[in-house]
């Protein structure tokens, strides 16, 4: 994936004055370039609107090249050589952002990462179909909201708008359709009603919980054993369930949470059957790329596959791509830690292009650690970079 443009001599230029990503001045760090000398000079992979513009961009007299790349699979755990389901269309699926507070540098490595491959199979000339959802009903949302004593929809709305805001910043092409969760509930009430037909779900008071001993493959993407599971460890065990590992598909309502009707009562999904049903929906069942960050591999894609294997037999991904953890100092970044800094913070100490060169300085695999030195560091490369 980090195989880069060669041929950034052709690409379009970086950033133009009726530019939407055009960023005037911020200010406060070392920022001594002009609006003249930003357009200057393209940067590989950050030209705008390749999709567009690589009409006119051939690499020197001829076509763009056949170039074979290979992309990390997760779940056969080696490289393989990429070919798409149907030629020269991709399918992408990249689990998106919980919407109640300012996305942080994490978020940021994740939307990077998986922005240059998107401008990089739209220079093989793939069309490339790019879906990122954002959930917008969760636990975490209706915490955040009661808190500020907001509409929970209300909020991630509000910070929906924040993340587009950042992305913009970051240089991140916008997917091809951003679907949130509030919208696609039928489709998800559809998706559990098949999943319990085909006899893989159960319901209690209202809830519906996946069954995983229905589904044996449950822990390949991940390679644990289903008693590895530490379901119980944070949460006391639900009593209620066949197995402590099996998770919700629906969570019945509780007073004062927004809900919506199903067969079960009111409630609203878990949070996993989201991506299940939304990827269905613009993608079908079986697509080439499925992506997010590393700590997504367990619970969240391995309980994705059961889902959508055992509501639709069909159901196949090619590529199970996961970008690596971002430390702070060398140590884990939490809130807890106080090392904890969202895009917003960053930027406005460094220019929002110096992060992103950051982020791309290191494998998107590998763990990347975030220090203040290490941003001068990028922050000069970026100045100089432009110069001349
Ligand atoms: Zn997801």
């Amino acid at each position: 994936m980090a195989t880069l443009v060669k041929c950034c001599q052709h690409l379009p230029p970086l950033l133009s004055p009726n530019s939407a990503f055009f960023l005037p001045s911020i200010g406060c760090r070392p920022w001594r370039l002009t609006r003249t000398q930003y357009a200057k000079k393209p940067i590989m992979g950050f030209c705008k609107n390749l999709s567009t513009d690589a009409e006119k961009v051939r690499c020197g007299d001829g076509e763009i090249p056949n170039i074979g790349f290979h992309l990390f699979n997760t779940m056969s755990k080696q490289k393989e050589a990429f070919s798409p389901k149907t030629p020269g269309k991709v399918g992408m699926y990249v689990c998106g952002v919980t919407a109640y507070d300012f996305s942080h540098i994490g978020h940021a490595r994740v939307y990077v990462s998986f922005d240059v491959l998107y401008r990089y199979l739209q220079h093989l000339k793939y069309e490339v179909n790019y879906v990122r959802n954002f959930t917008d009903v969760d636990d975490k949302i209706i915490t955040r909201a009661n808190e500020l004593r907001e509409d929970p929809l209300s909020l991630s709305k509000r910070f929906c708008e924040e993340f587009h805001v950042d992305m913009a910043h970051l240089q991140c092409l916008p997917p091809t359709v951003e679907p949130r969760v509030s919208d696609h509930m039928s489709q998800i009430i559809d998706m559990i009603k098949q999943i319990l037909d085909n006899g893989c779900a159960y319901t209690v008071d209202g809830d519906v919980y996946f069954c995983i001993d229905k589904f044996p493959n449950y822990g390949r993407l991940s390679g644990r054993k289903v008693e590895d599971n530490r379901a119980g460890e944070r949460v006391a065990v639900d009593s209620r369930k066949a197995n402590p590992a099996d998770f919700a598909l629906w969570k019945s309502a509780k007073p004062g949470e927004p809900y919506w009707e199903s067969p079960w009562g009111p409630g609203r999904p878990g949070w996993h059957i989201e991506c299940s049903a939304m990827s269905a929906a613009y993608l079908g069942h079986s697509f080439d790329i499925h992506g997010g960050g590393m700590d997504l591999v367990f619970p969240h894609h391995e309980n994705e596959i059961a889902q959508s294997c055992a509501a639709c037999t069909e159901s196949n991904i090619g590529y199970w791509i996961h970008n690596g953890f971002v430390t702070v100092d060398s140590e884990k970044m939490s809130k807890s830690l106080g090392n904890f800094f969202t895009i917003r913070e960053v930027i406005d100490w460094y220019h929002p292009l110096a992060l992103r060169l950051f982020l791309m300085g290191t494998h998107y695999r590998s763990p990347i650690n975030y220090s203040t030195a290490q941003l001068e560091s990028s922050s000069d490369r970026l100045f100089y970079i432009y110069q001349v």
